[in-house]
């Protein structure tokens, strides 16, 4: 049996219809931005593995740190007890994080790091003795899939089935020069009842890599900051050099209460999941009253072997390259767009730092399930590249190791897509 075979009778995939999906591909081995199948076909990895991987694939100088740690320390409970790691890498991620984020708390994914960050925010206010329950989210929103991830995310065919049991959110249009001073009313009115607004700031990612401006945000989150609206900034995905610089919170000068990272976290080689918080925060939970604790944590919150490829992840993400390598991305993404913008078959492209978006004409449906969707995708296969279009929206969003060449093959590809398909 080959390993897709056997794969088909034991494995349940993720986001994925069993009954139709395409048998999965069997990958073997990674290097740089590439990932090799059982039969040797190599593919070029635009969407960095479900948006994680930041430094190319089975990057040595993280596998070594890896597995120096694994003989060293593999795992201790974090309740009571602490490690050299976990504590290095809080230091140091504070110290490039806007200056208002004091403490970490640890989690081991994307959306535990957001349910971490929504329980901050309601219980900050349960302690202090006010009655504000209420969410603020966009439309469109993605922060994941467990349940308070997901009712704070938008409503959409990944819901559906759990809609009725999803606590109430305020669901808000992105900000924009029309529509501005509209929301700012609307966030008044609401304010003496709501606990927090949570964003992905400059992308919705899963939404269809929908982009807002800096300005705006940067707008609505001082009025959240005037009426005492805790905010939340989403960077699972944005962090670590997706959007041009370090963190999309860099882009505006008011600072979020609180953030989320996972993705490239760890360069995208372990789960770990991290939820930063101001002082004022952190002061609202300390108390002689034990119901004041944040009750919450998980079997493998700071695993050491995960902290360990964050922290050399961090190393490579501090070389003076990867900023070059980012730039050089940024660029040629840039000048990619002006050459097909007026293609016919292009509706709209768009681009933050190393994410490029492009939206294909489609006949009617426009939905995430539309046949387009999976002829792009084959298609991209079939050519050794690893696309996932969200609908007839495509993106590359690649490690920030990609060559040159490997870059302009990609682009060449979606060329001649456009002209075939
Ligand atoms: C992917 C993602 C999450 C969820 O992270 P998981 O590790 O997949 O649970 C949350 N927020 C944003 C913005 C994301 O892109």
């Amino acid at each position: 049996m080959t390993l897709t075979e056997r794969d088909l009778k034991v494995i349940w995939h993720p986001y994925t219809q069993m009954k139709t999906a395409m048998p999965p591909v069997p990958i073997v081995r990674g290097e740089g931005a590439c990932l090799f199948d059982e039969n040797g076909k190599k593919y070029i990895d635009a969407v960095s593995s479900w948006w994680v991987n930041i430094h190319g694939h089975a990057h040595p100088y993280i596998a070594q740190k890896v597995s120096e740690q694994l003989r060293k320390l593999e795992h201790v409970i974090f309740a009571g007890f602490t490690h050299e790691g976990a504590v290095e890498l809080a230091e140091r991620l504070l110290e490039i994080l806007p200056a208002n984020q004091q403490k970490v708390f640890y989690s081991d994914n994307g959306s535990t790091a957001v349910e971490v960050a929504i329980k901050m925010c309601l219980q900050y206010w349960h302690n202090k003795g006010q009655n504000r329950t209420k969410i603020l989210a966009f439309k469109n929103a993605y922060h994941g899939d467990t349940f308070g991830a997901m009712a704070v995310s938008g409503r959409s065919a990944f819901t559906a089935a759990f809609d009725s049991l999803l606590f109430d959110v305020e669901f808000i249009d992105l900000p924009d020069k029309e529509n501005i001073t509209n929301l700012q009313s609307l966030i008044s009115n609401l304010s003496h009842q709501t606990a927090c607004f949570i964003f992905e700031p400059l992308v919705q990612g899963a939404g269809g890599m929908l982009m807002y401006e800096a300005r705006y945000l940067d707008e609505l989150m001082a009025h959240c900051r005037n009426e005492g609206v805790l905010m939340i900034a989403d960077e699972v995905f944005t962090g670590f050099g997706r959007t041009g610089k370090a963190f999309a919170s860099n882009h505006v000068t008011e600072q979020p209460d609180i953030m989320c990272f996972s993705k490239g976290l760890t360069g995208g080689t372990m789960a770990l999941g991290l939820t930063t918080c101001t002082q004022q925060i952190y002061d609202a939970f300390l108390s002689d009253d034990h119901l004041k604790t944040l009750f919450h944590g998980h079997s493998f919150t700071a695993n050491p072997v995960a902290i360990a490829a964050a922290l050399a992840s961090l190393d490579l993400f501090s070389d003076p390259s990867t900023a070059e390598n980012i730039q050089r991305i940024e660029n040629a993404h840039r000048q990619f767009a002006l050459k097909i913008k007026d293609h016919p078959k292009i509706k709209t492209i768009r681009q933050t730092g190393t994410i490029l978006a492009m939206e294909w004409q489609t006949g009617t449906d426009t939905s995430y399930f539309n046949a387009l969707r999976d002829n792009l995708y084959m298609y991209f296969l079939d050519a050794g590249i690893i696309l996932r279009p969200l609908g007839n929206i495509i993106y590359i969003l690649p490690p920030y190791c990609i060559t040159d060449m490997e870059l302009a093959y990609v682009y060449s590809k979606i060329e001649q897509a456009l002209d075939e398909i």
